[in-house]
C-alpha cells in the first residue's frame, strides 16, 4: 500500500480546495514522493510541516498571474513551460508517475513527456466550462489530456461530464472524490464554539455559515440578499479573495452595508479553523452560482454534525440527497435559500435528521483512508 513514488506538480501554493486536497494526498504518500510547486507560500509550509518533501521552481509572473479564462495570448508563454517541463522530468526521473494538481501544471507534465517523463495523470478538478476556461484553453487541455495522459482523475461525475463534453476521454476518467478527517470536527469542544458565539457577540442567535473564498461565482451575494428576509439570523462570511476579486468584495461590503442587515454580517477572511466555526453555526450553507466541481465545504458541513444547505449543480448533487442528508436549491434563487434556512431554523427536529444522516453518509462515503484507497487504485490502474 502507498508504494508508488509520485511527483506531485501543481502552479500555485494558495490554499484554495485542490490544495487542501493535494495536502491530504502527499502527506499520505511522505515517505515515497515528493511535490514540486511553481511558487512558493503557504502551501510550501504545510507541506513542509507534514513532513513532505516538497521543492518550489518559481514561474515568472506572467505565467502564474496568466487567467484559465484567458484567450491566445496563454499560447505565449510555451517557451517557459517548456523550461519547465524540462524541471517536471528531471524531478521525475525516479518516480512511478507526476500527477499534475492543476490545468496549468498538467500542461508543463504533458509536455515532459515528451522529454522522457514517467506516465503523468491529470488530477482534475473544475467543470472545464466556458465560465471558467476559454475555448483556447479548454482545447489544449483536453487535446493534451487525450494524448498523452495515462489518466485523469476526476472530483466527481459532474467534472467527468464536462470533460467529456469538452472532447476529452471517457475512458481516461477515474472519479476520486475528496477525503476527510472526521475526527478534526468530533475533537471541537463545546468551550471553542462558545468563545467564537462570544467574541462575535451574537448570545444564542440562529447562525449561518459560508465557507469560501470571496468570488462572484462563489455566490456570497446570495446569501446576503436571503439574509434580508431572516431578521433574526446571523451570518459568518469564511475565507478571502484568493485570485484577485477585490471588486468583489467591495460590491458585497456594500451590499452588506444597510441598515437591515446592521450587524448582523460577521467577516471573518481565510481562517484555518474551519471545524471550530463550523460547529459555531445552526448551518452551514454552499451558495455557488456555478456548478461546483466537489464542494469540499459540504462535506464538512456535514461532518460538523450540521444541517447543510447547498445549490443544486454539480458535485453537489452527488453528494446531497434533497430533504434527506441536507437540502438543495436552485443555483442564484435567495428568496428559496431565504425559505430553506427558515424552514431548518423552525424545525428543530427537521433540523436534526438532516445533520444525523448528513454525517452518516459523509463518514461513510469519504473517509480520507477510503479515498486514499481510491487513489492508488487510480494510479496503480495507470501503470498497466
Ligand atoms: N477554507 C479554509 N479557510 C477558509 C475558507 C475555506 O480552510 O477561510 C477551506 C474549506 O474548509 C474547504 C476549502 O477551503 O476545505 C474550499 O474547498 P471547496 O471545494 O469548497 O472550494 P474551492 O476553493 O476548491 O473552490
Amino acid at each position: 500500500m502507498r508504494q508508488h513514488k509520485i511527483l506531485f506538480v501543481d502552479h500555485t501554493a494558495v490554499m484554495g480546495g485542490a490544495e487542501l486536497s493535494l495536502l491530504d494526498l502527499a502527506t499520505a504518500y511522505a515517505a515515497t514522493s515528493k511535490v514540486l510547486l511553481f511558487e512558493d507560500g503557504t502551501l510550501r509550509k504545510r507541506l513542509k510541516q507534514q513532513g513532505v518533501n516538497v521543492e518550489v521552481d518559481r514561474a515568472s509572473e506572467a505565467m502564474l498571474k496568466l487567467k484559465a479564462s484567458g484567450g491566445l495570448n496563454s499560447l505565449a508563454s510555451i517557451p517557459e513551460l517548456w523550461r519547465i517541463a524540462g524541471r517536471v522530468s528531471r524531478a521525475a526521473s525516479d518516480c512511478d508517475a507526476i500527477v499534475a494538481n492543476s490545468q496549468k501544471s498538467f500542461v508543463t507534465a504533458a509536455l515532459a513527456t515528451l522529454r522522457n517523463s514517467p506516465p503523468v495523470i491529470w488530477h482534475l478538478r473544475d467543470i472545464l466550462t466556458a465560465r471558467h476556461f476559454s475555448r483556447v484553453n479548454r482545447r489544449v487541455a483536453v487535446f493534451l489530456a487525450n494524448r498523452f495522459a495515462s489518466r485523469v482523475i476526476v472530483n466527481s461525475h459532474a467534472t467527468a461530464r464536462a470533460f467529456v463534453a469538452a472532447g476529452g476521454r471517457k475512458e481516461l476518467c477515474q472519479v476520486v472524490y475528496n477525503g476527510f478527517k472526521s475526527e478534526k470536527f468530533d475533537l471541537v469542544t463545546k468551550d471553542e464554539t462558545m468563545r467564537v458565539r462570544s467574541q462575535l457577540s451574537i448570545g444564542n442567535a440562529p447562525l449561518v455559515g459560508l465557507f469560501s473564498r470571496l468570488s462572484y461565482w462563489k455566490g456570497q451575494h446570495i446569501l446576503l440578499e436571503a439574509l434580508k428576509k431572516l431578521p433574526e439570523v446571523h451570518v459568518i462570511l469564511v475565507g478571502e479573495a484568493l485570485f484577485g476579486e477585490q471588486e468583489y468584495v467591495s460590491q458585497l461590503k456594500e451590499l452588506a452595508n444597510v441598515p437591515e442587515l446592521a450587524q448582523r454580517v460577521h467577516w471573518l477572511g481565510f481562517r484555518d479553523d474551519v471545524p471550530i466555526l463550523m460547529k459555531t453555526c445552526n448551518l452551514v450553507v454552499h451558495t455557488s452560482t456555478e456548478p461546483e466541481p466537489f464542494g469540499r465545504v459540504i462535506v464538512e458541513g456535514q461532518l460538523a454534525q450540521k444541517p447543510v444547505i447547498a445549490s443544486a449543480a454539480g458535485g453537489a448533487l452527488e453528494l446531497i440527497e434533497d430533504g434527506v442528508n441536507g437540502c438543495l436549491f436552485s443555483p442564484g434563487d435567495s428568496l428559496a435559500l431565504s425559505e430553506s434556512i427558515a424552514k431548518i431554523i423552525d424545525d428543530p427536529s427537521f433540523a436534526e435528521s438532516l445533520a444525523q444522516r448528513g454525517y452518516q453518509d459523509a463518514k461513510q462515503n469519504f473517509a480520507l483512508e477510503t479515498i486514499l484507497q481510491s487513489f492508488e487504485k487510480a494510479i496503480s490502474l495507470t501503470k498497466s
